[in-house]
């Protein structure tokens, strides 16, 4: 009995959600007193996910599979779960993995639940908290089946060293032509900055900056840091930024190891989409601002002079 988890790369470079999910699969795994086995699809350097928990990596080259296609995927990981007599196996919820996860659970007969955001429950049934309705409201969701695919929300756990010694096998798989039947095409859009899912440091401010006018400085401390740009939610509703910056409960979770936090007040809503950051830094002019209490550092002040300050410092540095 074994937990399998799928470490997606893309280019062979695994994503930063490949060691969330290899993170997640340890803690599963020592609920269930068993060995985490990680799968990678064309990575050379496998050796990366020891440091998250992989006691073993089971690593597929397959040249046919130059870009993601979700038959032959599917195909594979079932290959790989019944060599490894996988009982749990685990994915991210992207784009790609939410349509691969369905097809995986019909060829293994496995229960799945995609967004989820805890583990699951320790004692039976095997319970699992989902995020459901566009993120607006959670389920518990009961997985019967005797195998069960969790797909992990994107930055809902975390990245949590655990260093192991693993090993790494190299395993040849069949696939045949049916598994090559369907064809994906990616475009991405390149715009050059970092995404909040995949940046170290986010940059995020909120009302207190008054007006989308002043967002220059905001700009401006994520550049000297290579930071991504986020906003809390009333700021995107008012148009000041882009929808797709809105952190939060109903909006992206951020897993950064930095999050600093300008003229956000610190609304439940809001910090649900942050705890699972590394450290915290919050600058308010209010030192009543409910955020001071999940900082860990906090600056009590004007964000229209300690962030030009800031930035004067850093780029001295
Ligand atoms: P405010 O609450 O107005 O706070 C502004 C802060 O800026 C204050 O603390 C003030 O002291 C400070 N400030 C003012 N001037 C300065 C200055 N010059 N320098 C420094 N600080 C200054 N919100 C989210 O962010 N994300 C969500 O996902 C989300 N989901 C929600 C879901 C529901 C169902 C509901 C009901 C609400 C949700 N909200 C969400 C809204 C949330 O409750 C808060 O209203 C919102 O987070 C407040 O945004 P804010 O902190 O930017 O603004």
């Amino acid at each position: 009995m074994s937990v399998l988890v799928f470490a997606d790369a893309a280019n062979g470079k695994f994503k930063k959600s490949a060691f969330e999910v290899v993170s997640y699969g340890k803690k599963v795994a020592e609920q269930l007193g068993t060995n985490l086995v990680a799968l990678t699809i064309n990575v050379s350097s496998n050796e990366e996910l020891y440091k998250y928990g992989a006691e073993k990596v089971v690593s597929v080259s397959e040249n046919k599979l130059a870009t993601f296609n979700a038959k032959a995927y599917a195909s594979i990981i079932k290959q790989v779960a019944d060599a490894e007599n996988a009982t749990v196996i685990v994915l991210d919820s992207s784009i790609d993995t939410l349509y691969l996860a369905p097809l995986v659970s019909v060829s293994l007969d496995a229960g799945y639940a995609s967004n989820v955001v805890a583990l699951p429950s320790s004692t039976a049934p095997f319970t699992i908290k989902r995020k459901v309705f566009s993120n607006k409201g959670f389920a518990n969701t009961v997985i019967s089946t005797d195998k069960k695919i969790i797909g992990v929300a994107k930055n809902s756990f975390g990245i949590h060293e655990n260093p192991v010694s693993g090993t790494v096998q190299n395993m040849e798989v069949s696939l045949s032509d049916g598994d090559f039947t369907v064809k994906s095409e990616k475009v991405e859009k390149v715009s050059g900055k970092v995404t909040i899912a995949d940046a170290d440091v986010v940059v995020s401010a909120g009302r207190g900056l008054k007006g989308p006018e002043n967002w220059g400085m905001i700009e401006e401390l994520a550049n000297v840091l290579g930071a991504a740009t986020a906003c809390s939610k009333p700021v995107s509703d008012l148009g000041w930024r882009p929808h797709g910056e809105h952190v939060g409960q109903t909006g992206k979770p951020v897993a950064s190891n930095l999050y600093i936090a300008i003229g956000i007040s610190g609304a439940i809503q809001h910090l649900a989409g942050v705890n699972a950051s590394k450290v915290k830094v919050v600058i308010n002019t209010d030192p009543e601002a409910p955020f001071f209490k999940a900082a860990d550092y906090g600056i009590v002040g004007d964000a229209f002079q300690v962030v030009p300050e800031l930035i004067t410092k850093l780029k001295a540095f």
